[in-house]
């Protein structure tokens, strides 16, 4: 089983986002647990935390359904010491929150050296921010999102997530989440059968399927390689409806979660349909 769904809105409390997925069919889905563009949020109540749960149930969603996104601010592999050390705070708090909704796994965007020290010193950083975080909580795995490699972005490639992993000292509590449209635009060909194949070929040899703990099904509006992270719906960019439809017939892909993060919210609904019609066409 797949569990497909948007990145939801959790907007008056993490606990309306189970519902706002349900309203879409969906039957996983993606949230930011606190506002995700500032550093500061109010703890999680207690009341927050047992509806979410409680809706959870009512509709049917296991952690592994789930996979929660951290802020954007947080840079775990910052050059700067006072920097590095905000985000370290801001990255526990986020692992935190996971652990207190009972969450079993956490997406987050590596790093950036800033042109100020080496990739290889800025993925051993960010190594080191996700020990420091595993060391402070409980069940929750840190799962490293592929980017596009925009500007000075890391972990564009699997060598680079690859890196990082083989500095994470607890291995079952670290893992990989591919989003589509950064692997396309950071030169990964989903679109040709060939390039599909070889992409997971490649990702099984280098990194291991055995990490892979979630997907983002992102279309995308940049062509193959630009480097460019734009988000588009599914079947209206350059991925197009047959790769979409190759991964929800993929058997090495199953029990994991698969989180649209498309622009258009009013086609989720559809989009949700329209994955799970592709599993047997
Ligand atoms: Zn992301
Ligand atoms: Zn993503």
């Amino acid at each position: 089983m797949k569990y497909v769904g948007p990145h939801v809105s959790a907007a008056g409390g993490v606990e309306n986002a189970p519902v706002n997925a349900h309203k879409v069919g969906a039957v996983g889905f993606g949230l930011f647990t606190k506002n995700q563009r500032q550093w500061k949020a109010k703890p999680l109540t207690e009341k927050n935390i047992s509806k979410f749960k409680e809706n959870c149930e009512f509709y049917g969603y296991k952690p592994h359904h789930i996979l929660p996104h951290d802020s954007y601010l947080i840079n775990l592999g910052h050059p700067d010491k006072a920097q590095l050390q905000k985000s370290r705070e801001a990255f526990f708090d986020e692992m935190k929150r996971c652990e207190q909704l009972g969450l079993d796994r956490l997406n987050f965007h590596p790093g950036n050296p800033l042109k100020k020290i080496s990739d290889e010193e800025c993925l051993k950083t960010i190594a080191e921010s996700v020990n420091l975080a595993l060391d402070r909580t409980h069940g929750v795995a840190a799962v490293i999102e592929n980017t596009a490699g925009q500007g000075t972005d890391l972990g564009y490639s699997f060598e680079q997530v690859k890196f990082i992993i083989d500095y994470v000292k607890d291995k079952n509590r670290v893992g990989v989440c591919i989003d589509t449209a950064h692997a396309f635009a950071a030169g990964y060909d989903f679109v040709s059968p060939e390039g599909y194949e070889k992409v997971w070929e490649d990702f099984d040899r280098i990194i291991g399927l055995h990490y892979l703990k979630g997907l983002h099904l992102n279309d995308s509006k940049k062509e193959l390689g630009s480097r460019v992270d734009r988000h588009n719906s599914l079947g209206k960019g350059y991925l197009g409806e047959a790769t979409f439809r190759r991964i929800m017939q993929d058997e090495r892909l199953e029990g994991i979660p698969m989180i649209l993060e498309t622009p258009d919210k009013e086609l989720w609904a559809e989009e949700v349909r329209m994955l799970y019609g592709y599993v047997h066409t």
